[in-house]
């Protein structure tokens, strides 16, 4: 069997990730490959590693893109940085939370699972208290949590974690390149993010840095990493140091990577989060005005991701299926608790434009009156008009 060529139809990506590509980073992708080990390719390798750190706010050494998406930086944290007979604290207010406590698990090392409500954010002091009276090796949080539109503040988690000799791991899959983030002035170990969402590339790699006191950990560690592919101490040689062969570097989206790093510091990172502010307020002046309201608190929303209840009597899945086919705009749904609950509305990197919130809310007002919701015709649109004003 041949299958057919390939014709996917246009969509705007307006989910949870991924999100649109922007189209310097499609162009970059098409360039011709060069050997993994190449002296150019190791130059593109070290040009992609400086400005990751500039868009990570680090000067650790160790950061570099995993060749995988955002869970297998989460899992090189935890394998990497614990090991059996280790404690671990993870906080957990949402899907990804979760599924941090389950890879914590996989490594043999003690869990301390801190569970808070879905759309809420954790109070730190509760945090504090929990690190203080379990004084563990590693705390896992999630900056940004996807599956409800939460951000976490990290004020102070960072001070005290240095003072407990506790390792911060963070989980800013959705946070880099969309909301501030500084990880040396945040005092965080060990982040790992994606490339999908928030710097405007395809799904496939994994940023991840490591600062000082990770590495230490690493080095001290009494037995060897549970995952060959994802051990840092191997990995290391290959992005780390004398670029000895571990694996093949996946060229065309390390080519990606580094247009949509270009991309990120030729905008500007205050410009790029007031932008991501300014269309999140625009689209959800919009939203309010056609009745969906959010799931978090106006404190802790996500610019980049717009958790909304559904209405009572609008049917999910249905009115989802005709966003895509009617208008080719992709939302996402709800997870976990949220599932049948709850849209999600991404505006990640590119996508994150008032063509975006125009077009979404439009789309939105249709579908919804459709479904029988009471919304003036124009409404959304106009609302978000006058929030860009
Ligand atoms: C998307 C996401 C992940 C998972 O990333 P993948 O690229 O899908 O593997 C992890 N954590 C958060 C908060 C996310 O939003």
């Amino acid at each position: 069997m041949i299958a057919s060529q390939l014709t996917p139809s246009t969509r705007l990506l307006l989910g949870p990730g991924p999100s649109d590509a922007h189209p310097r980073v499609l162009t970059a992708m098409t360039t011709p490959l060069l050997g993994h080990l190449d002296p150019q390719f190791l130059e593109i390798m070290t040009e992609t590693q400086a400005m990751l750190r500039e868009v990570f706010g680090t000067a650790n050494r160790l950061t570099f893109p995993i060749s995988a998406t955002g869970m297998a930086g989460m899992e090189a944290c935890f394998v990497n940085l614990l090991e059996p007979g280790d404690s671990v604290v993870v906080c957990a207010a949402g899907f990804f939370g979760v599924r941090m406590i389950d890879i914590a698990e996989r490594t043999g090392a003690k869990v301390i699972a801190l569970q808070q409500k879905w759309g809420e954010a954790f109070d730190l002091d509760r945090i504090f208290e929990v690190l203080k009276r379990e004084r563990p090796k590693a705390i896992g949080i999630v900056h940004a949590e996807t599956s409800t539109g939460v951000a976490q503040s990290l004020e102070g988690l960072g001070d005290l974690c240095r003072e407990l000799g506790t390792l911060l791991i963070v989980d800013c899959v959705t946070s880099l390149g969309c909301t501030p983030l500084k990880l040396d002035e945040l005092k965080i170990d060990a982040a790992f993010s994606c490339s999908q969402k928030g710097l405007g590339c395809p799904p496939g790699l994994s940023p991840l840095s490591f600062g000082d006191r990770a590495v230490a950990a690493l080095k001290a560690r009494k037995t060897k990493v549970q995952s060959w592919y994802l051990d840092m101490t191997a990995i290391e040689s290959y992005w780390g140091g004398d670029r000895s062969y571990h694996h093949t570097a996946p060229i065309s989206m390390i080519y990606a990577l580094r247009e949509g790093l270009r991309i990120v510091l030729e905008e500007g990172l205050e410009a790029r989060w007031a932008r991501h502010r300014r269309n999140h307020l625009a689209l959800k002046a919009g939203l309010e005005a056609i009745g969906l309201n959010y799931i978090a608190a106006p404190e802790c929303r996500l610019p980049q991701l717009n958790a909304v209840h559904i209405p009572a009597g609008v049917e999910d899945i249905p009115n989802r299926k005709r966003m895509l086919t009617d208008f080719g705009i992709e939302i996402g749904g709800g997870l976990g608790d949220f599932k049948g609950k709850a849209w999600r509305i991404g505006l990640m990197g590119y996508n994150s434009k008032p063509s975006s919130v125009f077009q979404v809310l439009a789309a939105l007002e249709v579908v919804l009156r459709g479904a029988g919701a009471k919304v003036v015709p124009g409404a959304g649109v106009a609302a978000a008009e006058s929030a860009y004003d």
